[in-house]
């Protein structure tokens, strides 16, 4: 899979365009131009198992989504101010998803301006500042999400308004403890908050901790943290761009694992499959002030076209039982995976929910320290291998395993067998 002239060439043209910041996936990156369901195809006609992204979770290219969005653009596409029936149905079947205490939905384009929406309506709901987060949280790119989002780096500066707690652990903390020792965290960051006078506004967290290197384990550790920060007058706010929509195939959503009730939840990425729409679901007392004095207004966000791709993507999740099969299929993954590592001394983990599996590399099961250069390892073998994941984690070490929620057993055991050749290949360190 070595890069010919051609692409070399792209690789040089784009960091002239695009600049610095870009990243491309693989040591050898991939030019794609066609997607099709769970399999993306390059430019030479190599086809590549697609098991890490997300935002296409009913498959590349659903036709039942190219439809409704293609059928959409040639009727209508305005903006929100204007009567449309689609836009309060879309609302209402996905707030019949939720708790019914979450009784607004309210619509914009990226997970990143969700979470700015949910921040300001938490920090003027609440008339404090404080902001509580796990320490390599992503929450995403506007200069105030980004404050929140430590996973980019030290680059971004935070406030004394934000405090980091440790996120779960799977390898470091007994399962049975991940719960109380979020919550104890939490309530020492909340104490040393208030030494510099800053009141607790909200705990945010994605709730299977993509970022953080994907802790699903054990379900309802969450509640004791959301209790507390409720006792202590601020809100609980569930990131699902990464865990929503099915993924963890036990529940639609992934606080529902922990049984708790945010006051609001924010969702993106698969949302509209790849058309930009993203939203906020919240509690109407939340909104009520802010409302009236703030009003909201997003030019795109919620536009005819954006909720028939969302509805669209509604139907074939229910209509194609994509849930049970995210549950079904990432079952047999991690089971597979299990017996795939069993005995390994460099594997100390297997884990996950639903579609949303990790492994874990690590230099030996005595420190189970990070293995940074066996995650690179197995990620480029698989590329090779025409099988697509990528690594996460404070180490670097953590293999993200995210396949869209229409893969079967068949493609599934397509990738162990990729997964079975790696490891017979990997850099042993
Ligand atoms: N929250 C989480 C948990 C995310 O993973 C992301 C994107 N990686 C965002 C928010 C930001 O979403 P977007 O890129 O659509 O702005």
């Amino acid at each position: 899979a070595q890069l010919d002239a051609e692409d070399r060439a792209l690789i040089e043209r784009r960091l002239r365009a695009l600049g610095p910041a870009y990243r491309l996936f693989y040591e050898e990156p991939i030019h794609v131009v066609r997607g099709e369901g769970c399999w993306l195809y390059d430019n030479k006609g190599r086809k590549y198992l697609d098991a890490y992204n997300n935002v296409a979770s009913v498959g590349h290219c659903n036709p039942k989504v190219v439809a409704a969005i293609t059928r959409q653009l040639g009727i209508l596409n305005t903006h929100t101010r204007y009567l449309h029936e689609d836009i309060v149905n879309y609302a209402e079947r996905l707030l019949a998803t939720m708790p019914p205490q979450l009784g607004h939905m309210m619509f914009a384009c990226t997970g990143s301006e969700a979470n700015d929406l949910a921040l300001r309506i938490a920090r003027s709901f609440t008339r404090r500042q404080g902001v509580i987060i796990t320490s390599l949280a992503y929450h995403g790119l506007t200069e105030a999400v980004a404050e929140i989002s430590p996973s980019l780096g030290d680059y971004v500066q935070r406030g004394k308004r934000v405090r980091t707690i440790p996120a779960p652990n799977a390898l470091f903390v007994p399962m049975e403890e991940q719960g109380a020792k979020l919550a104890a965290d939490l309530k020492t960051a909340i104490e040393d908050m208030r030494k510099d006078g800053i009141e607790p506004a909200a705990l945010i967290v994605d709730t299977i901790f993509s970022s953080d290197g994907l802790y699903p384990d054990p379900a309802g550790f969450l509640k004791p943290a959301v209790d507390l920060i409720h006792a202590e007058g601020g809100l609980f706010i569930a990131d699902e761009v990464q865990a929503g929509f099915a993924r963890t195939g036990e529940k639609f959503w992934g606080f529902q694992r922990h049984d708790v009730i945010p006051d609001m939840v924010t969702m993106g990425k698969p949302m509209g499959n790849g058309f930009p729409i993203s939203g906020v679901a919240i509690r109407p007392d939340l909104v009520a002030e802010f409302g009236v004095r703030a009003r909201y207004f997003n030019t795109f966000g919620g536009n005819p076209v954006a909720i028939a791709a969302a509805t669209a993507v509604l139907d074939v999740i229910q209509e194609e039982g994509l849930q049970e099969n995210a549950e079904k299929t990432g079952n047999f993954l991690k089971e597979g995976l299990k017996a795939l590592t069993a005995g390994r001394q460099d594997i100390a983990d297997v884990r996950g929910s639903g579609l949303f599996l990790a492994v874990e590399c690590v230099v030996d099961r005595q420190t189970n320290a990070p293995n940074a250069a066996l995650a690179t390892s197995l990620v480029n073998n698989l590329r090779r291998n025409g099988v697509l994941i990528s690594a996460t984690g404070p180490g670097a070490n953590i293999l993200k395993i995210r396949p869209q929620l229409i893969m079967r057993q068949a493609e599934a055991e397509r990738f162990l067998e990729a997964m079975e050749k790696a490891l017979a290949t990997a850099h042993l360190s």
